[in-house]
């Protein structure tokens, strides 16, 4: 079925924008700019007067469709059909303590970031980080040493649009590295094929898992529960610091413990609460495009004072060369798991990816837009679901679409 869009205003019209920022760096009349909708996330503005509906946006969009990478020989045959090809899994952690310590997990995002810089001749690595002034937003930028990197360790449980910033990057020259969300690599892969340049110097893709993006509105309902007000946040992390650390909003006048709560219920309580709606309806939780992946060890646990470790899986030749050689180097110390670690460690991905053909059937009946998934053997993971749970996938969102009328459009005034 043909979809409904002209431009990325109709991907966000049908709730389908990730907010990754990758329409905007390759518009080529810049008709495009991000505002944060706080209670969705990060959204594009259109200048209809400079807009050529050329279609540009549209090809790089990850809302409106993904592709799954084309099956690698190598991969490992238990785990295709649920999380794409994935060469190689091992656990561990950065050898520099810092960096572990800081780090989401166990900080291997980051060492191989420095890893890359110190030791690979890249010139910089493109990921996201606090916005200096504005403690509770991203932004995208380019790191190009330790010291840049550790300020920007650590998940972001909020919008976030890596790929807003690939015009930066890619005046660096080549063999630069990308950080991002699953959804966000997908972005700098269509980029990358465009063939006008856009991602061109990105030579290594790291993608940390995703269960979802939550929007402003999240963070603003945990700064409430502290008691914070959003203007007194001079510093806020999400977790790390240990694993999987607390949330804190640091402020001048009162202690961290004061203003800190735990990871389970910053994340469980409140932020999985606020993921956007198009996240719901993700393939890819895993980043099956990047080079390498990093997750949470989710089937350890958590012990007091534990300094973290991270699950990593390799994608590619060029993430299985970039992981020995900085595990060679010493930047990361790892050990290879079994493939059961990962379905172990991320139970709640699995189940999500297990509904997701039930829920866009139910969404594609009622006559709402869905996104075009190929390659992800979406039906072949739900027909293997009990009967009650392929009732469930089916006959919830149908409820819900009901209930939220998500088969029209949003207001026009929202784009
Ligand atoms: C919204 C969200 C949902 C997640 N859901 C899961 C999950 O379901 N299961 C799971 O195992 N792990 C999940 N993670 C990932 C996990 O929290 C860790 O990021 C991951 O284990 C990597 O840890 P690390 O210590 O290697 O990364 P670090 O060394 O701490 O580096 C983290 C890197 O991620 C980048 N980053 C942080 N936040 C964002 C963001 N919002 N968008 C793009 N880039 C970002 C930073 O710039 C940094 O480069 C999620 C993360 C986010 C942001």
């Amino acid at each position: 079925m043909r979809q409904p869009f002209d431009t990325v205003s109709d991907v966000v019209a049908w709730r389908l924008c990730l907010g990754c920022g990758a329409c905007v760096s390759v518009c080529p009349e810049k008709a495009l700019a991000l505002v944060d909708v706080e209670g969705d996330g990060l959204r594009p503005t259109r200048d209809a007067a400079r807009c050529a509906r050329c279609g540009t946006c549209l090809a790089v969009c990850p809302g409106a469709a993904i592709d799954g990478p084309p099956a690698h020989a190598l991969a490992l045959d238990s785990l295709r059909q649920a999380w794409g090809n994935v060469l190689e899994v091992w656990e561990g952690y950065a050898t520099d303590p810092e960096i572990r310590y800081l780090g989401s997990s166990g900080g291997i995002a980051t060492a191989l970031s420095l890893f890359a810089l110190e030791k690979q001749g890249s010139p910089g690595v493109l990921h996201i980080g606090s916005k200096p002034g504005h403690p509770l937003d991203n932004s995208p930028f380019v790191s190009r040493n330790r010291d840049e990197l550790l300020v920007r360790t650590g998940s972001r449980y909020a919008p976030a649009a890596p790929c807003s910033g690939l015009g930066t990057i890619d005046r660096d020259g080549e063999a630069s590295v990308f950080v991002g969300k699953p959804c966000d690599v997908v972005a700098l892969r269509k980029c990358q094929a465009l063939g006008d340049g856009q991602g061109r110097s990105i030579r290594l893709a790291i993608s940390i898992f995703c269960a979802g993006t939550p929007s402003t509105q999240g963070t603003r309902t945990i700064l409430a529960q502290l008691g914070v007000s959003p203007e007194e946040v001079t510093e806020f992390r999400y977790r790390g610091c240990g694993w999987p650390g607390r949330t804190v909003a640091r402020t001048s006048s009162r202690s961290d413990a004061e203003c800190s709560m735990s990871y389970e219920q910053s994340w469980g309580d409140i932020l999985s609460k606020h993921t956007q709606f198009r996240c719901r309806l993700c393939p890819d939780s895993t980043g099956e495009l990047a080079d390498i992946s990093c997750g949470d060890p989710w089937y350890r646990k958590a012990e007091p004072d534990d300094t973290g470790r991270s699950l990593v899986l390799v994608r590619t030749e060029t993430g299985r060369q970039a992981l020995h050689e900085a595990m060679k180097a010493g930047y990361v110390t790892l050990e290879k798991v079994s493939a059961d670690t990962l379905p172990m460690s991320q139970a709640s991905l699995l189940r999500r990816r297990a509904h997701l053909w039930g829920r866009l059937a139910a969404l594609r009946v009622l006559g709402a837009a869905v996104p075009a998934y190929r390659g992800f053997s979406l039906f072949a993971t739900w027909r293997a679901l009990p009967a009650t749970e392929k009732m469930r996938s089916l006959l919830g969102t149908a409820r819900r679409t009901v209930q939220r009328k998500w088969y029209r459009r949003e207001r026009e005034g929202r784009q």
